[in-house]
């Protein structure tokens, strides 16, 4: 609080900050805030998202500008509408013991003329997307002319958005001696021709490094088939019990399909993209503020500016096509000092993103392989026993009791625990018992594509060189300086063997062991015609499970017909509201489904 007050703050602005719980200003609030208050300056402040720009620029303006007057004096332009309402929001808060404080969003998709008759009524402050701030000024609607202060917040979510025409016409409504604020989370080139153009001198604030990824923010990949997409999905779900996660797709059209797909499975799940109604869009972003939905899949339009706050897992079922996008992602989570976790789902023609994208983040991926359904099922059991054990007992139980008894009368704890597991888990185990292994390094597919572009090599060394796959594979890959998963199908004779890399890897493999002694003996390599198909994966022993899941045309294990749906009192939908929804909220849960899922395409 006093480092608040230490800043420079006033006492109705510091009495907020009191009630919303801030303790301490982040590292862009100190730095920002002095400068904002002790001049008139231009400024560009680049910080991760979650790091609390909003107070960094909402506070100073507050304390500028004039709430006596009703003359607009602020501007601050943000590239979406939830964005756009979060800081409206936020400004308000902030700006609760300034009595006389209007601040107004204008936004597309509601009325024109009630913003307009708002802005008239005397908004100090307007919070604008710049589409719909650009017609308002073109109708007249409302005038920028005595505008102080601009804030262009997520400046580089905006100029990815195409917003560098509408900024450019709304700003030449503004006059030249205003200060500038702009505040984004990357500086890509763009940023700074913007800043270059619009401001003089700006005093440059950096929290943390360019374009340096959140440290609250783990990244893991995970490698599998692309057609496997979808199972790995749910199985990273199913194994983080808790989740609370914003899903991305690229397109609106998977976005609505994956949602769809999940709800149908008995998740709470939810689409946000550009083709809802902003009813329904309203409705998707209230339920998922309070957790009635767990999953959201959205598109990164729609998705900007997300302010939910621990948010556990960002999981992106596409990476972006434009790699610095991931940034803006993975930024969802790990907000507010909390730990996140950015899972990317590969396929294996993708891999090579992950490598850029770690130079942009400057931060290592965890390769992690897609849980086993058994892990998956053991996670369950636990997250339900210790479920049990937190649960409060809810004394309307009690007049049940009697009858209860009697009818478990006979059975002892032991049997009662058995019991209660196997009524919530039968159908789970039964789902997962023979679901295959969705990892590429654990199963890797030789027929069409994959074929070619894999090479297959018979070598003169076997069990009699005292090798097993296990050591052949890491023998290769040391001698190789190969990755984990480079070399694989590794199948090992009496006096010879066989193995796969791709074909990429060839020149390299055949160069190594041209001439090549293995205590003395000289080693034979040639490339062999069979890919490896007909061959059983060495040391895997999961072909089983992997052959019976293929038959369902979801893949995994059963996927409708394995009892997940809501409707047939499977797993996950029985559950799911069970141990999360209503566990964690503590009341009963509305039916939520398909706030934005429901809506299907036409045709
Ligand atoms: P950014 O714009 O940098 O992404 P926000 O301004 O949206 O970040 O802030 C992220 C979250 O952190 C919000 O929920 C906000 O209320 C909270 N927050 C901001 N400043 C502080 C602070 N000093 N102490 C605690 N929480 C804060
Ligand atoms: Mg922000």
């Amino acid at each position: 609080m006093t480092a608040f007050k230490a800043l420079g703050l006033e006492e109705n602005l510091l009495k907020a900050i009191a009630d919303m719980g801030f303790e301490t200003p982040s590292e862009v609030q100190e730095k920002t805030i002095p400068i904002l208050l002790d001049r008139e300056t231009d400024m560009v402040s680049l910080a991760q998202t979650g790091t609390g720009k909003t107070a960094a620029f909402g506070f100073p303006m507050l304390q500028k500008i004039d709430v006596k007057s009703r003359t607009t004096q602020g501007l601050i332009l943000s590239p979406t509408r939830e964005l756009c309402l979060q800081i409206t929001n936020e400004m308000i808060a902030y700006g609760k013991y300034l009595p006389e404080l209007n601040v107004t969003a204008v936004y597309g998709g509601a009325s024109i003329t009630d913003q307009a008759r708002q802005i008239k009524k005397g908004s100090q402050i307007v919070v604008a997307t710049p589409g719909r701030m650009k017609d308002m000024i073109n109708r007249g609607l409302v005038d920028i002319s005595k505008i102080e202060y601009c804030v262009l917040d997520e400046a580089d979510e905006m100029l990815n958005m195409g917003f560098y025409e509408d900024i450019t016409e709304i700003l030449s409504h503004s006059p030249k001696e205003k200060s500038t604020w702009l505040f984004s989370a990357t500086m890509p080139k763009e940023v700074a021709t913007i800043a270059k153009k619009f401001m003089h001198t700006p005093v440059e604030i950096t929290v943390g490094t360019k374009n340096v990824g959140s440290d609250q923010v783990s990244h893991e990949y995970y490698l599998v088939n692309a057609r496997d997409r979808y199972n790995a999905l749910k199985r990273l779900a199913d194994a983080n019990p808790e989740i609370f996660s914003v899903i991305f797709c690229r397109t609106k059209r998977d976005t609505q399909k994956v949602a769809e797909q999940l709800i149908e499975d008995g998740y709470n799940a939810a689409a946000l993209h550009g083709d809802l109604s902003q009813n329904q869009r309203d409705l998707v972003m209230k339920s998922f503020r309070n957790r009635q939905i767990q999953m959201l899949v959205a598109t990164d339009v729609a998705a900007r500016g997300i302010d939910v706050d621990d948010i556990t897992h960002v999981i992106n079922y596409q990476l972006p096509d434009e790699i610095e996008t991931y940034t803006h992602r993975s930024g969802r989570t790990g907000r507010a000092g909390k730990t996140g976790v950015s899972m990317v789902i590969v396929s294996k023609s993708e891999v090579r993103k992950i490598h850029s994208i770690e130079k942009i983040i400057q931060k290592k991926f965890i390769a992690k392989e897609i849980p086993s359904g058994m892990e998956i099922c053991e996670v369950q059991m636990f997250h339900l026993a210790n479920n049990i054990k937190d649960t409060e007992i809810n004394p309307e139980i009690n007049s049940y009791l009697p009858n209860i008894n009697e009818v478990l009368a006979d059975f002892s704890k032991e049997e009662l625990i058995k019991k209660v597991f196997s009524v919530e888990f039968t159908r789970f185990l039964n789902y997962y018992k023979n679901s295959k292994d969705l990892n590429i390094s654990g199963e890797r597919n030789f027929s069409g594509e994959d074929a070619k572009n894999s090479t297959r090599y018979f070598i003169n060394i076997g069990n009699k060189d005292d090798f097993d796959w296990m050591s052949l594979k890491d023998f290769l890959r040391d001698l190789l300086q190969l990755g984990k998963d480079d070399v694989y199908k590794v199948d090992v004779k009496d006096s010879f063997s066989f193995f796969n890399t791709d074909t990429t890897h060839q020149e390299l493999v055949m160069g190594i062991f041209k001439d090549f002694k293995l205590d003395g003996r000289q080693i034979n390599i040639e490339i062999s015609k069979d890919t490896g198909r007909s061959k059983g994966r060495s040391g895997g022993g999961r072909d089983r499970g992997r052959r019976r899941g293929d038959r369902n045309d979801r893949g995994d294990g059963g996927g409708r017909k394995g009892g997940f749906k809501k409707r047939s009192g499977g797993f996950e939908g029985s559950d799911k509201p069970k141990f999360k929804g209503k566990s964690r909220r503590g009341a009963p849960r509305p039916d939520t489904k398909g706030t934005g899922g429901r809506r299907r395409r036409k045709g």
